[in-house]
């Protein structure tokens, strides 16, 4: 079983007042949810993912001593976090800072954390986890769950949301050579062993996924994993990128994916045919740290919108639409939206319409009744083929990979994290926009279902 652990971003700087206390060190109790893998694409191991839900910092009663070399809390303040983890399903947690900046769990830590270990299996069941995280001056994480008697796992940490680091997790693959060195004199070093540990998927392996994926794999991302439904058809050649007139007729994940394990720098791209809608993908979406969503339909928009909050992965969305008018191109934009907690969903920017996802859905499940719906004309038809150009799909997977870059490096300045970016192909600037969180809004409004994880049904509200 691998183990990782998920910080949203918004939690780092109440780490930081937790875990530091002037010069000496300190804590806080810490609830965690769930994220399962059954099997991970890459690796084919289960995964545990934890997801940091809550913090609970240590008032000056519960604290026996501390300095700054260590802390030691009364054990019975515990107590309520371990009645709270289990009735909500939750793993309980334990976090504390090094102000000395020492970079690894010490004996006393290896100590005082198997009590409590103990102390959670003693109350909770044998098969209760433990986790424990620790803060360093530089924003650095360490975490490590215990997940059986005496014995604990390191634990790779991400930090998700306005920005994407990992931490502590080894290469899948021999990491690539000088190659990568022209980049790294933009970005630095640091960026190339990040994209190189990066698992990312891409849902959709058309006119923007097929560039994306493509680009991503160039810039160093080892493992990219891609799911499309559609095999190529001759009308997709003009604007797919890596296919050629002898694959249509095939899954158009695979052959982007052939093409890129083709380039021959070593890259394992995953392609594989199928419906993000379909619950045997859903550890593609768990295992991954970052997810582009290159589709153009409404259900499967609709998911990954959900998906964003309730796993702490942000999703970049990605979008083109073009309007012809009696003589011509009357409007051309692209459009790339970053989806995580605290950032207005494509519900409340009205870019997912519920209707037509229930329509898709319906066609999806029961092709019959679907037909039905529209003879009867309850719902409309497919109607015409969407237009669309190489040069713009391309752009927009461009604008794409760009929010990625602005997440793991922040290259831009200051107020450079926006949420939503349009380019109108048909005007000379690019325009940003802004969107209210609809506070009745059951995906972004909602901060308790914010990483949530797990739940049954998939996704779904809890009464
Ligand atoms: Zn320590
Ligand atoms: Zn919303």
């Amino acid at each position: 079983m691998d183990y990782d652990v998920i910080v949203p971003q918004r939690f780092l700087k109440p780490l930081r007042q937790a875990a530091f206390d002037g010069a000496k060190e300190g804590g806080a109790w810490a609830l965690f949810s769930s994220a399962r893998v059954t099997r991970d694409p890459v690796t084919t191991k289960p995964r545990h993912r934890y997801i940091l839900r809550q913090i609970q910092p240590f008032t000056a009663t519960d604290i026996v001593s501390s300095s700054s070399k260590h802390i030691t809390v009364k054990t019975d303040t515990f107590m309520p976090i371990l009645r709270q983890s289990q009735s909500e399903g939750f793993a309980p947690g334990f976090l504390h800072g090094h102000p000395s900046g020492y970079p690894t769990f010490s004996k006393q830590d290896d100590m005082n954390e198997m009590a409590l270990s103990q102390a959670t299996r003693n109350r909770n069941g044998s098969e209760a986890k433990f986790v424990s995280l620790l803060v360093l001056p530089d924003d650095t994480l360490k975490a490590r769950v215990w997940h059986k008697d005496g014995a604990s796992q390191a634990a790779p940490v991400s930090i998700t949301g306005s920005q994407l680091r990992i931490m502590d997790r080894h290469p899948l693959i021999a990491d690539r050579g000088s190659d990568l060195d022209r980049q790294a004199r933009v970005f630095g070093e640091l960026f190339n062993e990040q994209i190189q540990a990066l698992r990312v998927l891409i849902v959709g392996a058309g006119g923007t996924g097929s560039p994306l994926a493509v680009m991503l794999a160039r810039a160093g991302l080892r493992c990219p994993v891609i799911l499309d439904p559609d095999i190529v058809e001759d009308t997709n050649l003009h604007r797919l990128h890596g296919a050629r007139l002898c694959d249509v007729g095939r899954p158009k994940a695979e052959v982007v994916a052939d093409h890129i394990n083709g380039m021959g720098l070593g890259t394992s791209a995953i392609g594989l045919q199928g419906n993000i809608l379909d619950a045997s993908h859903r550890d593609l979406l768990v295992s991954a740290d970052l997810i582009f969503c290159c589709t153009d339909d409404h259900a499967g928009r609709l998911l990954l919108n959900r998906f964003a909050y309730f796993y702490e992965t942000s999703v970049v969305d990605i979008g083109l639409a073009v309007e012809r008018g009696g003589s011509g191109i009357r409007d051309m934009t692209g459009r790339v939206t970053t989806l995580y907690p605290g950032a207005a969903c494509l519900l409340c920017r009205n870019i997912v319409d519920p209707a037509r996802a229930r329509a898709e859905e319906l066609r999806r499940r029961d092709p019959e009744a679907f037909r039905q719906q529209v003879d009867d004309g309850y719902i409309l038809g497919g109607g015409d083929p969407e237009p669309a150009f190489i040069s713009m799909t391309t752009s927009v997977a461009t604008m794409a990979m760009e929010e990625m870059l602005q997440l793991m490096t922040g290259f831009r300045s200051t107020g450079g994290t926006v949420t939503q970016r349009l380019r109108r192909f048909q005007v000379p600037e690019d325009r940003r926009t802004g969107a209210k969180i609809d506070p009745d809004c059951p995906v972004c409004g909602e901060s308790e279902f914010w990483g949530i994880g797990d739940i049954t049904p998939f996704l779904d509200r809890v009464a």
